[in-house]
């Protein structure tokens, strides 16, 4: 954290408290920081740190070991159109299936106009609202556009770019002392050796395997999809990554060998047909020669993390709710402590856009959810939460309900209408 500048006196203090406990969320690293929802994860995280009398440790999680693939090289931001301005991270093909973290910054020239890009969609949304307001939007936006490019400026891939971006926000726009691991820092992934070593030692490997195939059967049975799916016998909890120049880090899968009384791990690279393999001891694994070039999977991020640090609650969204799904019984399996999953709270906030839109519905005697009704109800949740008074909780409660399914009822009656209407005509 500190050479990335992110290191502030709160955030060490915080870190003092990790014995208390600590509450994580993660993301991988998302084009220009991310999506909204990445600040509702980690400003969830730190409201539940605050809890009990010394409090915890709230944690981001940087998956950076993740392969480049369009959800982290794509971003939509909003603009005057349909499909709202889609701006794209340049990959060369040498880097697909490489740990993000090795993608370099896109050019000067690509970061310099898409910045002008985003805010012209703004502006063009802006059109029609009073001259005072889009002023200050545009003012706002300055202000992002300098933490964007600060961060350009000084990181020197993508992923660094991404976390820069939201640990100034976070850490020192709003001060609120959250650490960020970032997973692949070399001094890091050594901190996780016994992470690593504990889940490939027999006869943890196989009851992994056993407990989650299990799972996935009766997800299956219930009629639903599963996001891992079923584990070979010769599953290995991590990806290992090409040691080759010219392959930046491609990550090669593993297969787990069983001869005689050894075990392997195997695998080749799909870029330069290099073949690895390593011997191990079944029960007694010790990964000091590959701890720099392997990297958890979806299912043994969260064993791996927390063999290490004693994680009471992750908080994740609807995509991690499916994985824990699948993970927390084979933990459970391991007797592993796992911690609790939560989903992160979504804050809905009004921008002068949507104002302006559900203004021009209201003219057209048409529904809508964008209201003064709704936030006055909203910010008498808020009042009632800081006086911690239930009674005006409850009360703003009903109100949002209200707010709520009055625009729902006149869109349904509304369409009801509009059906009948063209079955006579
Ligand atoms: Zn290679």
């Amino acid at each position: 954290m500190d050479s990335l500048g992110i290191l502030t006196i709160k955030t060490e203090e915080t870190l003092d408290k990790v014995r208390n406990g600590v509450i994580e969320s993660g993301q991988q690293p998302m084009p220009l920081g991310g999506t909204s929802l990445i600040f509702n994860k980690i400003a969830c995280s730190k409201s539940i740190s605050e809890l009990g009398n010394e409090g915890f440790t709230p944690l981001f999680f940087v998956a950076d070991y993740d392969g480049v693939h369009h959800e982290l090289l794509n971003m939509r931001t909003p603009n005057p159109s349909e499909t709202g301005l889609l701006l794209s991270y340049p990959a060369p093909p040498q880097y697909h299936n490489s740990p993000i973290r090795n993608l370099p910054k896109p050019s000067e020239k690509w970061m310099k106009e898409s910045l002008e890009k985003i805010t012209a969609g703004y502006k063009g949304l802006m059109k029609g609202i009073d001259r005072s307001t889009q002023e200050k939007v545009l003012m706002n936006m300055q202000h992002a556009n300098t933490i964007i490019k600060n961060a350009y400026y000084s990181t020197s891939n993508v992923s660094d770019w991404s976390t820069k971006i939201q640990a100034s926000l976070i850490n020192i726009e709003a001060d609120l002392g959250v650490p960020f691991l970032v997973f692949s820092e070399p001094s890091i992934r050594r901190c996780f050796q016994k992470g690593f070593e504990s889940l490939i030692a027999e006869p943890n490997r196989s009851k992994f395997i056993k407990a989650s195939n299990e799972i996935v059967s009766i997800i299956e049975e219930e009629g639903y999809r599963p996001q891992i799916g079923y584990r070979g016998r010769d599953y290995v909890p991590f990806f290992f990554e090409c040691m080759n120049n010219g392959c930046n880090r491609n990550r090669v899968e593993l297969k787990y060998i069983k001869e005689n009384t050894q075990a392997y791990i195997r695998g080749i690279c799909n870029r330069c047909e290099e073949e690895y393999s390593f011997n191990i001891n079944p029960s007694k694994p010790d990964l000091s020669d590959i701890i720099d070039w392997i990297s958890p999977r979806v299912d043994s991020r969260q064993i791996i993390v927390d063999s290490v640090l004693p994680v009471l609650a992750h908080i994740g969204g609807p995509g991690e709710t499916s994985y824990y799904a699948e993970v927390i019984p084979s933990a459970e399996y391991l007797g592993i402590p796992f911690p609790i999953f939560l989903r992160y709270t979504r804050t809905f906030y009004n921008t002068p856009w949507n104002n302006h839109g559900a203004k021009e519905l209201e003219i057209l005697d048409l529904p809508t959810l964008t209201e003064k009704r709704l936030f006055n109800s909203i910010s008498l949740w808020v009042e009632g939460r800081n006086n911690q008074d239930s009674d005006t909780i409850r009360e703003a409660h009903q109100k949002i309900h209200q707010a709520v399914m009055k625009p729902y009822g006149n869109t349904v009656k509304g369409k009801k209408t509009s059906r009948k209407q063209g079955r006579r005509n």
